[in-house]
């Protein structure tokens, strides 16, 4: 597997990166959706939701748990924020390697409405 993703963690290509450990990486999104909008990534391979294996069931918590830190170190975890993890093309899915999408620093409304 080779995405844009992986070449950010390579540094091959730059990104504002504002979280790394041994499982995840996390920077800002090109596009930003939201005041706050940074994508956790986790280091292993898997290409999509659909992909995880049940071995790899901490993968999706390390980047849950990433994101909950990062909101509470930058002061909004109490204001709130939302996590999305969009899979496969009526998900959304643009990038196929897993990622968690973290949105934040404004009211971002009642999802589906
Ligand atoms: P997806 O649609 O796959 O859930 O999300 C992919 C996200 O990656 C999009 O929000 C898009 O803006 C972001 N993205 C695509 N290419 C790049 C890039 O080169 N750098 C960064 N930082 N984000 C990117």
């Amino acid at each position: 597997m080779d995405t844009i993703f992986h070449k950010i963690i390579r540094r091959e290509i730059p990104a504002d990166i504002v979280f790394e450990d041994e499982h995840v990486i996390a920077f800002r999104d090109i596009a930003p959706q939201a005041p706050v909008h940074v994508l956790f990534v986790p280091k292993i391979d898997i290409a999509t939701l659909d992909d995880l294996q049940p071995s790899q069931s901490e993968v999706v918590g390390h980047l849950a748990l990433a994101a909950a830190a990062y909101a509470r170190r930058e002061g909004f975890a109490e204001d709130g924020y939302r996590i999305v993890m969009n899979c496969n093309g009526d998900g959304g899915q643009t990038v196929f390697q897993l990622h968690l999408h973290l949105l934040a620093g404004a009211p971002l409304g009642h999802f589906g409405t």
